[in-house]
């Protein structure tokens, strides 16, 4: 599904992913090894990659890092990956990218931050050069403006401008704007300097939900770019989650954002994937992007067997990551259908219905029988233990896919 609301002018490919209105929303992650441990960076991209995550960005932050580059990109590209490969680049793009020419070379896209390229005349000289790499070497750039690291001579000036008028606006509100002119304004010179409209993205990040929101609405009523859209520096865990989530559906309901990075601070007990897995349930649960059938599945309570019950549940939803690639292969719209697993006969008839193939598990005081929907009419009744009747369903559901293209 492609969304509609908000039309990019460019379609802009970062390797051979496309990005803007034409396309899906993209998903990206980002590495967290030293980008010169190349085999550390090397395996990690690939599992970010086999993931999901369609873009993968490292940091380039020095010589080791960006001497790395070509040899982590060759290795990915040996192993099957064809994820894009994007250097995040700070304080000393314009040096690495002119210095390391092979560096420039295997990259797929630059990511630099206009506040951070070099204060003063140097943000000009330095900004340049960079887009003159890029446009030598044919390379999209994604122009990164964050809240952290907000051009500290352009909101100075622009709150003492604010200042002195009449009737200012809020400092929120200057330092919204100054965002936004930041990345617009940087867009702006890109193309005065010649890179075409379909080598640029944009982006602006913040870590407060109602302004990361606004910023983004403001700058999408002002430009037609494609945009990557992000809450920054989100933390870590449930919070993290439901911060990114809330930010990014409301963002994403305006019809903005072509691609999408949740940022969250992995924990001990989580992987970096996790980014990964969070990202596409925000765009599946928006209807916006289908990565996977969809398991709609009760809470359980004390109507439910709910150790027998959570114990379907985990293996229906692992058994389907695990043959969902084939399925697709039958059927290209296989990640569009719906599963249900209910836990009792108050919800699980009519949810099952609602589906394209359900089970609907009995309840304590029920007969131990569990029912299998397909297509909204019941279609076999699994008896037997636990072990039988999660075998039997597995069966099912795996028939029903591989023969799903004939429905
Ligand atoms: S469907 Fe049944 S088991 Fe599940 S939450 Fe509702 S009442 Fe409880």
């Amino acid at each position: 599904m492609t969304h509609s609301i908000r039309r990019t002018t460019h379609s802009v490919f970062v390797g051979t992913v496309g990005i803007g209105s034409k396309f899906p929303i993209r998903v990206q992650s980002m590495t967290n090894t030293d980008t010169a441990d190349i085999a550390a960076t090397t395996a990690q991209i690939i599992e970010l990659a086999q993931a999901g995550s369609e873009i993968v960005r490292c940091t380039v932050n020095n010589d080791a890092a960006a001497l790395a580059v070509p040899e982590i990109i060759k290795r990915i590209r040996d192993s099957g990956c064809t994820a894009p490969i994007v250097g995040d680049f700070h304080y000393n793009g314009h040096v690495l990218l002119k210095k390391y020419v092979a560096c420039a070379v295997a990259l797929d896209k630059y990511r630099i931050n206009p506040g951070n390229v070099g204060g003063g005349i140097l943000h000009d000289k330095n900004f340049s050069e960079i887009i003159s790499i890029a446009r030598e070497f044919d390379k999209p750039i994604r122009i990164g403006v964050n809240g952290g690291s907000l051009d500290s001579e352009l909101l100075t000036r622009n709150m003492a401008t604010n200042a002195g008028l009449k009737n200012p606006i809020s400092a929120r509100d200057v330092y919204i704007n100054s965002l936004v002119e930041s990345a617009l304004s940087s867009a702006t010179r890109a193309c005065d300097l010649g890179l075409c409209g379909d080598k640029i993205i944009v982006s602006i990040k913040a870590s407060d939900v109602a302004t990361c929101v606004e910023v983004n609405r403001r700058l999408a009523a002002l430009c037609s770019y494609p945009l990557h859209i992000g809450l920054t520096e989100a933390g870590v865990a449930v919070p993290a989650i439901v911060s990114s989530t809330v930010a990014m559906s409301k963002i994403l309901a305006g019809g903005i954002g072509d691609t999408i990075r949740v940022s969250l601070t992995p924990t001990q007990s989580t992987k970096r994937t996790q980014e990964i897995d969070v990202a596409r349930a925000i765009l599946q649960s928006l209807g916006l992007v289908d990565f996977i059938p969809r398991v709609t599945s009760c809470p359980g309570c004390g109507r439910a067997e709910n150790l027998a019950f959570q114990r379907v549940v985990s293996r229906v939803n692992e058994f389907v990551s695990s043959r969902i690639e084939v399925w697709k292969k039958i059927d290209s719209r296989a990640c569009e259908k719906k599963i249900a697993v209910m836990g009792c006969v108050v919800n699980g008839p009519g949810e099952s219905r609602n589906a394209d193939i359900a089970l609907s598990f009995p309840g304590r005081s029920e007969e131990p029988r569990a029912i299998v929907f397909i297509d909204g009419n019941v279609a076999r009744t699994l008896i037997g233990t636990v072990d039988q009747i999660e075998a039997d369903f597995l069966s099912m559901l795996d028939l029903y896919f591989l023969t799903s293209s004939t429905k």
